[in-house]
């Protein structure tokens, strides 16, 4: 077993990471054998390190950006419920890592490469129809090691506790990028690091 935020999880290379809330488990006399989370650093006992996954979830900036921003006072901005609905099976991820550290990819490349769950996050700001910087959201993840990395091998989707479906948004990411880039994309990028110096992912151990 593994523990993760305080939960156990299955551990095998080849079992299926998930959460102890959600997991049944037999009474037995045989033995339990606790483990962290797979994959990561450890800090201590059960606790991983999951700074490098937190530093990449930050750099593809979680947030609502816009360009026209409404002054105090003034009414929400509105998003249809149609355009909600695309939302849906994205909003609902708990950043618990197991999809990560699920990832073949992610285990060989976690200092470049975003991993399914950031990457679907990134793609959950980019299907919303109240952000204004759609563009250069995808400008910034298209890039062979942030993005590319995903194989499609499905351990991610295979494994999440919540039901929800990375290895779809990652493909979904991959066809927006295929269908509106620009030549003007790399210029773009440059311009947004050059605003945000604390952006930059990959592996941000100080
Ligand atoms: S996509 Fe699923 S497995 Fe991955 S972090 Fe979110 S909830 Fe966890
Ligand atoms: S589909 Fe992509 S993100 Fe998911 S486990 Fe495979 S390589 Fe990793």
């Amino acid at each position: 077993m593994q523990w993760h935020g305080g939960l156990p999880l299955p551990h095998c290379p080849f079992s299926r990471n998930g959460l102890a809330c959600l997991l049944y488990i037999e009474e037995s006399s045989k033995p339990i054998e606790i483990q962290p989370l797979p994959h990561t650093y450890v800090v201590k006992d059960l606790v991983p390190d999951l700074t490098n996954f937190y530093n990449q979830y930050k750099s593809i900036e979680p947030w609502l950006k816009r360009k026209d921003v409404k002054g105090q006072g003034e009414k929400e901005y509105f998003q249809s419920r149609e355009d909600r609905a695309k939302l849906d099976g994205m909003y609902e991820c708990i950043l618990c890592a197991c999809c990560m550290t699920s990832c073949p990819s992610y285990w060989w490349n976690p200092e470049y490469y975003l991993g399914p769950a950031v990457l679907m996050q990134a793609y959950r700001w980019i299907a919303d129809s109240r952000d204004q910087f759609t563009e250069e959201r995808l400008a910034w993840v298209n890039d062979t090691m942030k993005l590319y990395r995903c194989h499609g091998i499905m351990n991610c989707t295979n494994c999440c506790p919540k039901g929800l479906d990375p290895a779809k948004a990652i493909v979904n990411l991959k066809e927006q990028v295929a269908e509106t880039y620009k030549d003007g994309w790399k210029s773009m990028m440059t311009e947004q690091i050059v605003k945000n110096k604390g952006r930059e992912s990959g592996m941000m151990y100080m």
